[in-house]
């Protein structure tokens, strides 16, 4: 891009779809990260900044919450649940999970080797009547490792949002079953604004125990927090997370982005703008010869099959996407908070060329 194009703001349409944590981060939280660098602050969390995020989550969660940031959603997601089962317990979770897919057996070590145990269900999300009969299997049997938390993504990591009443059922099945609920709230704000409920809806008021809050794939750089609504998890977290070396001796930096991140409804905003792009992306999408989009756009996550050729010819014009991991000719589309309706229009000018071709025969 030469340089008078940049001084008028403008840029080439983003040709990347893979994921929503190929943006960048919002100007807001990188402003704040400079701004929190000046002058001396309380090292491990005791600064101001922490203190304030944490008054903010509990502001937003309508409730007194423990709040620990730390840098990755894995490891959000590993010490919740470190903190929530025993070494000989089962985590539940839906097969297709981040936990059990994509954290390279963290959950697994975090805890000392707890199992995680797959319950099915439709669009990634656990079927509660599959994770009541799930938690009755050899309890109390001291050669079966015994039930002791779900885990749930909301977004989902194929792009659906539990509604209200399918968290409340899991979450009342937990407590019949006398274990915990985890969510993995990596996506938490894009299922938020989809279901258009309030963050203590969404979560504790229907179960929920432990909350990875993500902010990372939303427009932060490189934070996230963990969220107890049970305080019986909070007095181990400290150590848990410090033993972990997720205890920032700077927090202030993390805090900031944290911070930025719940100002002026940022995590909101950022949140509509992803989805919304992926919406106007499937609703371009559909009725396109060639193209079955596959499910509902709930979030910022878009699957559809295309055919082979129309794949490589997107790749060939320097799309970038996921494919043939969720069946063959499966595509899958992620929209972020920095995705413009130019980038949308210009992946679906694309796509229309090729699936004219496609009719064509060409
Ligand atoms: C991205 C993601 C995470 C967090 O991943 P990190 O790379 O560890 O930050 C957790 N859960 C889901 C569903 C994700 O998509």
């Amino acid at each position: 891009m030469d340089s008078s194009n940049r001084s008028h703001g403008a840029r080439a349409p983003a040709l990347g779809f893979t994921s929503d944590n190929i943006a960048g981060a919002s100007p807001e939280v990188i402003e704040a990260i400079a701004a929190s660098s000046a002058g001396q602050a309380s090292p491990y969390g005791g600064d101001d900044l922490t203190a304030r995020v944490e008054r903010k989550l509990s502001e937003i969660f309508e409730r007194e919450v423990d709040v620990f940031l730390v840098p990755t959603g894995t490891a959000a997601n590993s010490l919740c649940l470190s903190a929530m089962t025993p070494p000989w317990g089962n985590i539940y979770c839906h097969p297709a999970s981040h936990i059990n897919n994509d954290e390279c057996g963290a959950p697994v070590w975090y805890t000392n080797g707890a199992k995680l145990v797959g319950v099915e269900g439709q669009s990634a999300k656990i079927d509660p009547a599959s994770l009541h009969s799930a938690a009755r299997v050899k309890v109390g049997d001291v050669h079966s490792t015994q039930p002791s938390c779900a885990s749930i993504t909301q977004a989902t990591e194929e792009g659906g949002v539990y509604t209200l009443a399918e968290i409340e059922a899991l979450g009342e099945v937990c407590k019949a079953s006398s274990i915990k609920l985890h969510m993995d709230g990596s996506r938490f704000a894009n299922a938020l604004v989809s279901l258009g409920c309030s963050p203590a809806e969404m979560t504790w008021k229907a179960g929920v125990d432990a909350l990875s809050f993500g902010a990372t794939k939303n427009g932060v750089f490189a934070a996230e927090a963990i969220v107890l609504f049970d305080a019986s998890l909070a007095p181990e977290m400290g150590y848990r997370r410090k033993r972990a070396g997720h205890l920032f001796s700077k927090m202030r930096f993390l805090s900031a982005q944290i911070d930025a991140y719940l100002t002026d409804d940022l995590w909101l905003r950022n949140a509509r703008q992803a989805n919304d792009a992926a919406r106007r992306l499937t609703r371009g999408l559909a009725g396109l010869s060639g193209v079955e989009v596959l499910g509902a756009t709930e979030a910022n996550i878009v699957f559809c099959r295309l055919p082979s050729a129309m794949i490589e010819s997107l790749h060939q014009a320097g799309f970038e996407f996921y494919h043939d991991r969720w069946g063959p000719n499966v595509v899958r589309f992620v929209t972020s908070f920095s995705t413009t309706v130019e980038d949308v229009d210009n992946l679906l000018a694309h796509v229309t060329r090729a699936a004219v071709a496609h009719q064509s025969g060409n």
